[in-house]
């Protein structure tokens, strides 16, 4: 049975729900006003950047184990492709919906021409809590979503990745799905995958690596290195499980980490290895910590970074007036509300964009995609070695702004990105 529902939304439908002034899209949509207000761009091109270039919406009817057909609701949205393929992560979470994957994909948009990436912006996802499927049920799920979306993917027009809820094995799934409809493998049509298939060593711990790199450059920045600095992460998977572990290698103090039963606190310094990530052991923070805190105490700490890595809108307006780090690195997408950065901007407490800080992800994913075209894989350390190249360039890309503009470092990430992106609409032009 074919649910052919995949549309392109009109303009008018995307606005956001009254009730959805803290979503992805209403944030995305409010950062970007607010940062071309400072930046000078063509608004015709602005115009653009407010829509997407389209939403697919599909449903995904799977058999459950029981026999059951059971039907979900699947997004693919595609912000802006001037720079290169549309290109995001796939989300399994029961809170998708088509206003975040719009929002998501915008911020997508910004990352890859922060990072000065060949790539526009997308995101999608299944409305679904995967802890709820078998893992039959989740290949199921994922073959049949990838064979719904499959004309709006591919390597040379949207590649989608892991993101919450998914993982390389994900992947592996969407990658024979799609090559086996095909009939050619073709492993370019999703990064992230297992290095077996093509997938590139160091990019499951690309986001956390840059995460720990941009930290370590801010702390430099306001002369506080590492090993002065303390840090509490919150969130233990992909994303903060590596960066706590390479701050902790490079010599910061890590003074807590969680998940979503609390946080493992000790303020001489966790050993970071020593707790399971959401990958080795799912879950498991607080069942291996001597002391534990809450996770709002967390948020609370008086530490010199903060790393909100879990979810969006961890840090909003009701408290962001408990939080005492002096400054915030993003390694979630979206972790601090509009109104809580612009609280925190009142009182001069740097936050450290996602579009800059956990662009390690896409920028190896943009890696994989490299090797994958040429069936040539590339070492861990020529990976590491060329994402460190990429972050330290959008830093003092970034880093310029700042100090030239005179605005909040997440205003100076959208500068590069909206320089970048005004500039190849100007050139190409408006079709037809
Ligand atoms: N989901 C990741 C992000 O939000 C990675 C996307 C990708 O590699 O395409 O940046």
């Amino acid at each position: 049975m074919s649910s052919d529902t995949s549309d392109q939304s009109t303009a008018d439908s995307l606005e956001p729900a009254p009730d959805a002034s803290e979503s992805a899209l209403s944030t995305a949509r409010r950062q970007l006003d607010r940062a071309v207000a400072l930046v000078d761009v063509d608004p015709n091109v602005v115009e653009r950047f407010t829509y997407p270039d389209g939403v697919h919406e599909v449903t995904v009817p799977i058999e459950r184990d029981d026999g059951t057909v059971e039907v979900f609701r699947g997004y693919r949205a595609q912000h802006d492709s001037v720079r290169g393929p549309y290109k995001g992560g796939i989300r399994f979470h029961p809170e998708v919906s088509r206003e975040e994957c719009i929002g998501l994909a915008m911020w997508m948009t910004w990352k890859c021409a922060v990072m000065d990436i060949p790539f526009g912006g997308a995101k999608g996802g299944v409305v679904v809590d995967p802890k709820e499927l078998s893992d039959d049920e989740r290949e199921r799920l994922t073959r049949r979503f990838t064979d719904e979306i499959r004309n709006v993917i591919g390597p040379t027009t949207d590649i989608p990745a892991p993101d919450m809820g998914t993982d390389a094995e994900t992947m592996s799934w969407m990658m024979d799905a799609y090559s086996m409809q095909e009939a050619e493998t073709i492993p370019g049509v999703v990064t992230g995958k297992p290095p077996v298939i093509g997938g590139s060593e160091g990019r499951s711990e690309a986001p956390g690596r840059s995460v720990a790199i941009v930290t370590r450059e801010v702390a430099d920045y306001y002369g506080s290195p590492l090993s002065e600095s303390t840090v509490a992460v919150q969130g233990f998977g992909s994303v903060g499980a590596n960066a706590a572990r390479l701050l902790d290698d490079w010599g910061a103090t890590v003074v807590a980490v969680s998940d979503v039963n609390g946080a493992a606190y000790d303020p001489g310094g966790l050993d970071t290895r020593a707790i399971p990530s959401h990958e080795e052991e799912p879950e498991a923070v607080t069942r291996h910590a001597d002391r534990t805190i809450e996770n709002d105490e967390l948020l609370a700490l008086d530490v010199d970074v903060l790393v909100p890595a879990a979810v969006g809108n961890a840090i909003t307006e009701a408290n962001v007036g408990d939080v005492r780090a002096d400054v915030i690195v993003e390694g979630a997408n979206g972790p601090v509300s509009f109104g809580a950065d612009e609280i925190l901007a009142e009182r001069d407490v740097p936050v450290i964009p996602d579009i800059l800080a956990n662009a390690g992800g896409v920028t190896v994913s943009y890696f994989e995609w490299l090797q994958d075209i040429n069936r040539r894989a590339w070492s861990e350390e020529r990976v590491n070695e060329e994402l460190e190249t990429e972050m330290l360039s959008a830093w003092d890309a970034v880093r310029t702004e700042y100090e030239d503009r005179d605005v909040s470092w997440r205003d100076a990430a959208y500068a590069v990105a909206l320089g970048r992106l005004a500039k190849a609409h100007e050139a190409r032009g408006l079709w037809p």
